[in-house]
Order: structure tokens, then C-alpha cells, then sequence
């Protein structure tokens, strides 16, 4: 029986060595070249305004709450509303940026609840961090309303979200930064990148000096724009390392063709799912696009809630039938650096308890995503409590 995995990156190996191949005979691997095209391509495929490539998407947010705290000039009593239920990336930003976070509670979208996002502003909120977990746009748009009428900075968490729309709209159109991950696991595969997506063009200028640690021009532009090195440059903020590369950037050229096509596939594979979870009671599957028939989700998740069962039984039981799944995510409030923030949020709590993400790639077969189902039944009906 072949093990069937969580996650299993597709990389389109001849075209990746072709793209890669140009970088070595140009004898140009680092910033410039290939990050400019990715970031042309990308502004192409989203419509969004700016783009610029980074090494992943948590130096993305890191960088977005940094360049925000610095321009708004916001001290350190001043809050950013986010979610518990997040890789820690999202919190971690907020943390490294000397900035406060305030738990606000998600709903059975995974989604932050656009109520209890109301109810956690007070006068030292400043933004909200959205994250559309596993790709699913519902309550975006709502969130994006509280932010306008409350004056908050709108930052989006868009690392599960390449291939999410609202209506035509690739999503990222209305928050004040989106952030991308083209992390080797999420549903447009590189090694590590990211994408950070300003609306405001001054705002990416500046993430392009910060990404280099705040140097006014970057290599490849000042030796092309005479044929011969220029070493001068002016340095303006002292700033992290955080921009992409060439090579990685080629990766990411070839994944964005593949984008569409794989999505597609992601979300048949998620209907088949639903298809067949439909016995117990003990499954609840966490839909997408139920707020809006115009949302498409990039599926970059499928994931259940079980009740009445251990989780992490069920997990065993399904590793035993050579199944992996996994869990996205355990509570950020379970951990060292976040436990002095004690806002209550018993839904992220229960879903902390009870999430799994059964395995989603294109690898899988309509055969094996039969199995993963069947498999979870009988794990099911082995770890269900007595009562
Ligand atoms: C993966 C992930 C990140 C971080 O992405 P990297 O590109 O690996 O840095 C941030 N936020 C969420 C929600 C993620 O899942």
C-alpha cells in the first residue's frame, strides 16, 4: 500500500532546469532578473498594483509591520487585531514589530469572525491581520468594511490564497498589503519565497530598499545601466536581509504557469472529499465560499472538525493505514512567546482541538482520495467515545 502524504510538492523539473539553466549561463543568480519577471508576471496574473519578490513570505510580514509601525509612526501600546488559528509567521510579525496582538475570535470558516473583530477595537487598534485559511475568502470582504469605517490598516495574510478570487478579482484588491508564500508546501511551490503586494507604489518602493538592507539601488539596475559596476550607493534604513532570488525565482516562474490547472484539481479533489464524508456525524468539513457564490477558493487546505473522537488517535489510527494528515493549526495562545495575551476564543480553542487536514495535492487519484476517505471511517468508528 503506497503512503499517502499531507502535502506533496509538484515541480515540473525540465522547465524549472530551463529557467534555472538561463540564470547560470547569464552568470546572474541574485536579485534582479528573474525576480523582476516573477514580479511582472505576478502583477499580470493578480491585477494588483505592486509586487515585489521576497525569501518568504513570514520576512514579508515581518517587513509589512515594520514599514507600517515606522511611517504611522505607532508606539508600543498600539494594537493589531489577528487570529490564534495561524502558522505563527502572521503573530510573530506583529511580536518583532514591538506591537501588541489582540486575539480576536474565528468562526466555522477558520476565518476571523468579522464580530468578534468589532468587538476587540479599542482605541489603540491600528489594523488587522485577515489570514484566508486554506484559501477560503469568506468574510474578507466584511472585514474589509470594518477596516474602512474604524480607519484600520488592512494587512492580509494571503499565504494560502494564490488562485483566490472574489468575483473576477484576484483577492488582495482592497487590504492595505497582501503577502504570498511560494513556500515549498503551499499550492504554488518554489524552495522558500514570497510575494508582499503594497496598494500604494511609495509603500513598494521602500519595501524594495528595506528587503536590501535599506541600500537606495540594487546591483543588477546600477551594472546595467552603464555596462560596469557602480559601487556607490546611499543606505537608509538599517534593515533586514529579506528579498528573493533568481534561482528561486525561476521555480516560481514555472509554478505560476501551472497555477490555474493545479487549483482546479485542488477543488475537485475537495468536492470528492465532500462527497464522501457525508455518513458520520463525527466529520465536519470545513466548507469554502459559503458567504458569496462569487468566491472561488485556491484550496490550498481541505480540512475536517471531528467531535465525539480524539484527534490525535484518529491520527494515529490513519498513520497505521499509511495516511498522513495533518493539523493547521494548534491555537498560537498554546505557545511560550503568546500566552500573556489571554483574550478567550473558545472557537479557535475547539477548532485547535479538532482540526485535520487530510491530504491535498495533484498527485492524488480520485483511488486514493477514496482511501483517505474510507481509512478516516474506520479510524472514526475505532477511536469514537463511548458514552
Ligand atoms: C506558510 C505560512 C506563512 C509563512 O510562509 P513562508 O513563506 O514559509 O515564510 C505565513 N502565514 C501562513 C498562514 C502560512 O501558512
Amino acid at each position: 500500500m503506497k503512503d499517502i502524504h499531507l502535502f506533496q510538492p509538484a515541480f515540473r523539473t525540465d522547465e524549472c532546469l530551463y529557467e534555472i539553466r538561463q540564470c547560470l549561463e547569464r552568470g546572474w543568480t541574485g536579485l534582479g532578473y528573474k525576480t523582476l519577471e516573477i514580479e511582472n508576471q505576478w502583477k499580470r496574473f493578480t491585477g494588483l498594483n505592486n509586487a515585489h519578490f521576497l525569501n518568504s513570505s513570514t520576512s514579508g510580514l515581518f517587513l509589512a509591520l515594520e514599514m507600517l509601525r515606522d511611517r504611522h509612526s505607532w508606539g508600543s501600546n498600539s494594537e493589531v487585531i489577528t487570529t490564534p488559528l495561524t502558522f505563527v509567521s502572521t503573530n510573530h510579525a506583529i511580536l518583532h514589530a514591538g506591537l501588541i496582538p489582540v486575539f480576536a475570535d474565528v468562526d466555522q470558516t477558520l476565518n476571523l469572525s468579522p464580530t468578534s473583530i468589532e468587538a476587540s477595537i479599542t482605541s489603540n487598534t491600528k489594523a488587522v491581520i485577515f489570514v484566508g485559511i486554506g484559501g477560503n475568502p469568506d468574510n474578507y470582504e466584511e472585514v474589509v468594511s470594518i477596516c474602512r469605517r474604524n480607519s484600520l490598516i488592512l494587512i492580509l495574510d494571503a499565504a494560502h490564497m494564490a488562485g483566490s478570487y472574489i468575483g473576477t478579482n484576484h483577492i488582495g484588491h482592497d487590504s492595505d498589503v497582501a503577502i504570498f508564500s511560494f513556500q515549498a508546501v503551499k499550492n504554488m511551490p518554489t524552495a522558500d519565497s514570497g510575494m508582499i503586494c503594497f496598494r500604494d507604489s511609495s509603500y513598494d518602493q521602500e519595501a524594495r530598499q528595506r528587503s536590501w538592507l535599506g541600500i537606495d539601488k540594487d546591483t543588477f539596475s546600477r551594472t546595467n545601466s552603464d555596462n560596469h559596476y557602480k559601487w556607490e550607493y546611499t543606505v537608509d534604513y538599517a534593515s533586514n536581509k529579506y528579498h528573493g532570488n533568481s534561482v528561486i525565482a525561476a521555480l516560481a516562474l514555472v509554478s505560476l504557469r501551472y497555477l490555474e490547472e493545479d487549483n482546479t484539481r485542488r477543488r475537485e479533489i475537495s468536492t470528492l472529499y465532500e462527497t464522501y464524508l457525508t455518513d458520520l456525524p463525527e466529520i465536519i468539513p470545513i466548507q469554502h465560499c459559503t458567504k458569496s457564490p462569487s468566491y472561488t477558493s485556491s484550496r490550498h487546505l481541505f480540512q475536517i472538525s471531528v467531535r465525539n473522537v480524539d484527534r490525535n488517535l484518529v491520527m494515529s489510527e490513519l498513520n497505521k493505514r499509511r495516511i498522513f494528515p495533518g493539523v493547521h493549526y494548534r491555537s498560537n495562545q498554546n505557545y511560550k512567546p503568546y500566552q500573556h495575551f489571554v483574550q478567550s476564543c473558545p472557537q479557535a480553542d475547539l477548532f485547535s482541538e479538532t482540526l485535520i487536514s487530510l491530504p491535498l495535492h495533484i498527485y492524488l487519484d480520485n483511488n486514493d482520495v477514496r482511501r483517505v476517505a474510507d481509512s478516516l471511517a474506520e479510524s472514526i468508528n475505532k477511536c469514537r467515545y463511548k458514552i
